[in-house]
């Protein structure tokens, strides 16, 4: 009955007149405003400018989360607001913004903007399936709302008078946990297919369910993500793997049948049992990560989520005879240059990736001088969390795992007598090394 009531309000936001909400409704007083945020409405509501806090903040603050950071929406132009701000600048070029500065904090404000009118060319540029590559055109508060993604995302808070202005019945939205797209949702879509992924993420971190005809589409529309720059996929699944709701946002995807293309061969390695269990370990590993503050490393993220790639591609270059060590190079190259290529991991991720794979075997090696050297390996820990995830989602034994915790943890006489006995292959190695300058010695003697 209630939710009846909450999507008719919702659906009375037509009118392009906003709902005007009190603070006792919305509940958000002006200190939970970020110093920079509030300073910088102030100096723009002081100039004579509209102002206010929008987005992703006043969503988290409805919601009683803490915002990753403030955004502003306003009338001024970017010239007028980089001639009130003496530390600011111009950035962007898709959507041209101004970074105001206030001490090391900083907060991004974006002009209002509306729809292009004919023969604006240049500055609204679409490509052929209709993705908007470029949006400066400004326009009005309402129109600024409509263009944004989600009714829950264009919501308007002005800090002096701590008033929620709402043009598509957002609140409502977020009291009856619905995520609805603004406006027509195929459209919207093609304008830009990274709103679908941007859907999951919200409904995943927010704990909404998607609106039936928000969600309608997107399978049909799924392979227009192919025509997203990489850098900007890769820029949104960070997001997405950061969310802190990771394991929820996979699970998600999948379900939308978004994961093709964005994680290649995901879905193949969920469809292994073992795969399925270590990603799924990883990413709750990742998110309780996240939750609790913890620094990230995407690294480490990546190379957990293609390991089961690199073990396949590994057993199959070995099955055509070559040795271990060298298949397991080929293996990583060939993961990484997919990978790189379609996921877009940036090259600079890579070698940590490589370290992490190539630390695996050694932790198998429990005797001799070894396990001390690994032990001394500037990537010891990560690569040692790494085993840990392996240990635990079954594919290396729990013994192997444990094994290493004590290693770590015991004295120099302990670690002696945990050492296991030399194996066959390293004695063959060091005989050969000692044949070396005997061999050397044979042409001085000439
Ligand atoms: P968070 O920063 O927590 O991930 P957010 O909602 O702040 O979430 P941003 O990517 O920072 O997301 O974008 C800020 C705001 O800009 C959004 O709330 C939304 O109103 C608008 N926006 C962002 N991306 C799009 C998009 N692809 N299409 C339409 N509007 C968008
Ligand atoms: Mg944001």
């Amino acid at each position: 009955m209630i939710n009846k009531l909450l999507g008719r309000v919702g659906r009375m936001f037509k009118s392009g007149k906003p709902r005007i909400i009190a603070v006792r409704e919305h509940g958000i007083s002006r200190d939970r405003i970020g110093s920079c945020a509030l300073r910088t409405c102030d100096a723009l509501q002081e100039a004579g400018y509209k102002a206010f806090v929008v987005g992703g903040a006043v969503r988290d603050l409805i919601l009683g989360r803490d915002p990753k950071d403030f955004d502003i929406a306003t009338d001024a132009t970017p010239e007028e607001v980089r001639g009130i701000f003496r530390r600011s600048r111009m950035i962007g070029r898709r959507f041209r913004i101004v970074h105001v500065l206030c001490g090391r904090d900083m907060v991004e404000v974006s002009t209002f903007r509306g729809p292009a009118a004919e023969g604006d060319a240049g500055t609204r540029v679409e490509d052929e399936h209709g993705r908007l590559l470029r949006d400066n055109v400004w326009g009005d508060q309402a129109q600024d709302a409509t263009r944004r993604d989600f009714t829950i995302n264009a919501l308007f808070y002005d800090p002096s008078r701590e008033q929620v202005w709402d043009y598509h019945g957002g609140v409502a939205d977020l009291k009856r946990k619905r995520l609805r797209i603004i406006g027509e949702p195929a459209q919207r879509y093609r304008e830009d297919p990274v709103r679908m992924l941007r859907a999951v993420r919200f409904a995943a971190a927010c704990g909404l369910e998607i609106d039936t005809n928000t969600r309608k589409p997107i399978k049909a529309l799924a392979p227009l993500l192919a025509n997203v720059p990489a850098a900007r996929l890769y820029d949104e699944m960070l997001k997405l793997l950061l969310s802190g709701h990771a394991a929820e946002c996979v699970k998600r995807l999948r379900k939308e049948g978004l994961h093709h293309g964005l994680l290649p061969l995901l879905d193949v390695i969920l469809e292994q049992p073992l795969g399925e269990r270590f990603v799924m370990l990883a990413l709750k590993n990742t998110d309780a990560r996240v939750l609790a503050d913890k620094p990230i490393s995407p690294a480490f993220l990546f190379a957990a989520l293609t390991w089961h790639e690199v073990l396949a591609a590994w057993k199959k270059i070995e099955a055509r005879g070559v040795p271990p060590a060298p298949a397991l190079h080929e293996a990583m190259d060939e993961v990484l240059d997919k990978q790189t290529e379609q996921l877009a991991i940036p090259r600079r991720f890579t070698s940590d990736m490589k370290e992490l794979w190539v630390l695996q075997p050694r932790f198998e090696q429990r005797s001799g001088q070894r396990p001390f050297r690994l032990l001394e390996h500037p990537r010891f820990r990560a690569a040692y969390d790494f085993l840990l995830l392996r240990c635990e989602s079954g594919e290396v034994p729990t013994e192997l795992g444990d094994w290493w915790t004590s290693f770590q943890n015991a004295d120099a006489d302990a670690r002696a007598t945990m050492l296991v006995a030399d194996s066959g292959p390293v004695k063959k190695r060091r005989k050969r090394r000692r044949r070396k300058p005997a061999a050397a010695a044979a042409p001085a003697a000439d």
